[in-house]
């Protein structure tokens, strides 16, 4: 529930309401205000669309925060937690041998991102996908 609305027998007679917002806000006070009632869809609209872009900003910060370039076997199966985006040859076998020493898996091969050839970062064959790939583990 990201936003509520409290309506009491006093609000309704002033033609407001109270809004309060459940994340992004330090102070519990900031979070909270009297809107008008006929300004209510209006507003909360807006306050939903940036309660979206709130969320997939945060979430995108953590997947670069987690998300790790490498360009060796060592750097590969050092990466705890988090993603990897590293080079792959694309063959199974191969990919099977990264899983079985790391719990790794190709989870896809990003759209976005700079063209890329390379050297697989498991088997040493040429890069089969003309970018990096990102790795995560499995749990
Ligand atoms: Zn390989």
């Amino acid at each position: 529930m990201p936003i509520r609305l409290e309506l009491g027998p006093r609000d309704l007679a002033a033609g407001t309401t109270l809004m309060s917002r459940r994340l992004g806000y330090q102070q519990p006070d900031a979070a909270k205000e009297a809107i008008p009632l006929d300004a209510a869809p209006d507003l909360l609209a807006a306050e939903l669309a940036a309660f979206q872009a709130m969320l997939a900003r945060r979430a995108a910060d953590f997947r670069d925060d987690h998300t790790a370039v490498v360009d060796s076997w060592p750097e590969f199966a050092a990466v705890a937690v988090g993603w990897a985006l590293a080079l792959h040859c694309g063959g199974q076998a191969c990919e099977g041998e990264i899983k079985a020493e790391t719990t790794a898996t190709p989870r896809c091969v990003p759209l976005a991102g700079e063209p890329e050839q390379g050297t697989c970062i498991r088997c040493g064959r040429a890069s089969a996908y003309g970018k990096r790939v990102i790795f995560a583990r499995a749990y």
